[in-house]
């Protein structure tokens, strides 16, 4: 197993700085995401990470090990594409066996797993064939090893993909975008067969996904990377209580962020729209903010308890829960989720939204930092 370190790590490609000093550190065995918008410079820094890129400044180290002289295949870590980059004319056996026949057996002893037999092999051959027969029946796939590629679903061929990956037994295990061409449904299945691999092998895992729910879901830690650097690293609880920015808080939950720019009257108090809602302190003199909550934070509220009034545009059925979907004084949208118990607002209504005072984020107005405050 291995932890893996990024030191200063830049990539340029002609014009385009794709990364910019990018310092991180994956703990041994987590389940590490990298989490960003596309280009931001995720799969560069896993190909780096994997040496089939090479920075252009900076030192990776994988165990401790710095690894600028290792090739690909020393470095000892699987990756797993988003396009799976399975041998079409090979079978599913052929396929997992393919890591370990490159690196046991010579070219003239790698035919038998191409259908020939030769005597002087068998023994290794058939070492090599239990170790694939192994990593097919954790990953359920025995009764598919005949098959080739073309005769699989999709999440099929993720898990042959997977157990070519894992048959090497590597220190380290990078996966790129694995579940972005399955439906949504089977995308929460594999999520939870990633989980159980990672569970039961214990190597490191670095992910990368531009689906927020997806690294929440699945990650110890994740690092948030926008234009080329690291924005936050954190575990997922924290990067949703407490994101460092209002791009960050932005990005990661599962419904949009309510964000209104707020004045302070002169004593410090939050200026009209709100009312009711105690400030919090550590504002200094702050003249002006940016309050961002979330929608399962705001609920329908009454004219008595409420700190906000708004105009219902619409509601929306999720099921589980309602959204309300209305228009603040000041014209922007906000959601907020409507109680079990509460009727139906209809659009046109005024509405009042309370908020839960110690989940709002608050946002210094230039800078867009989140302001560490005493909650309200
Ligand atoms: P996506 O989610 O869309 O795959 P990403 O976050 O993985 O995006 P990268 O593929 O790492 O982003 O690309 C980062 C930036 O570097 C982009 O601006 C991209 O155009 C550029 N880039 C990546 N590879 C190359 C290359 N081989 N040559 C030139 N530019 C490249």
């Amino acid at each position: 197993m291995a932890s893996i370190e990024l030191d200063g790590v830049s990539k340029r490609f002609g014009e385009t700085l794709a990364l910019h000093g990018v310092d991180l550190t994956v703990p041994d065995g987590s389940f590490f995401s990298l989490l960003g918008p596309s280009g931001c410079g995720k799969s560069t820094l896993l190909k780096i990470i994997a040496g089939l890129e090479a920075p252009t400044a900076g030192q990776v180290r994988i165990g401790e090990v710095a690894v600028e002289d290792l090739r690909p295949a020393e470095r000892n870590i699987a990756m797993v594409f988003q396009s799976y980059a399975l041998y079409p004319h090979l079978t599913v056996a052929q396929n997992i066996a393919l890591p370990l026949a490159m690196r046991r057996l010579s070219r003239l002893e790698r035919l038998p797993l191409l259908g020939k037999t030769l005597p002087a092999a068998r023994g290794k051959a058939a070492g090599i064939q239990a170790e694939v027969e192994a990593v097919a029946r954790t990953l359920e796939i025995s009764h598919l090893l005949a098959r080739r590629p073309a005769q699989l679903s999709g999440g099929q061929k993720q898990r042959v993909a997977v157990g070519r990956a894992l048959v090497r037994r590597p220190t380290a295990f990078l996966l790129d975008e694995p579940l972005s061409n399955l439906d949504a449904q089977l995308r929460v299945q594999m999520r939870e067969e990633l989980i159980e691999v990672h569970r039961r092998f214990g190597m490191t895992f670095v992910y990368v996904t531009h689906d927020q729910a997806e690294a929440m879901a699945m990650s110890d830690r994740i690092a948030v990377i926008l234009d080329g650097r690291v924005a936050q690293c954190a575990a997922p609880q924290e990067l949703y209580e407490r994101p460092a920015t209002l791009e960050i808080a932005r990005f990661v939950g599962a419904s949009s962020l309510n964000v209104l720019s707020v004045d302070l009257t002169p004593d410090g108090q939050l200026a009209s729209p709100f009312r009711n809602l105690a400030v919090p302190s550590g504002l200094g003199s702050r003249r002006r903010v940016v309050l961002g909550f979330r929608p399962e934070d705001a609920q329908l509220g009454d004219a008595g308890t409420g700190h906000l009034q708004a105009r219902t545009r619409r509601v929306e059925y999720h099921g589980g829960s309602r959204h309300l979907i209305a228009s603040a004084g000041s014209g922007e949208t906000l959601r907020a989720v409507i109680p079990p118990e509460a009727p139906s607002p209809t659009a046109g209504d005024v509405v009042w939204l309370r908020l839960q005072p110690a989940l709002a984020l608050l946002f210094d107005a230039d800078t867009e930092a989140r302001l560490e405050v005493v909650p309200m």
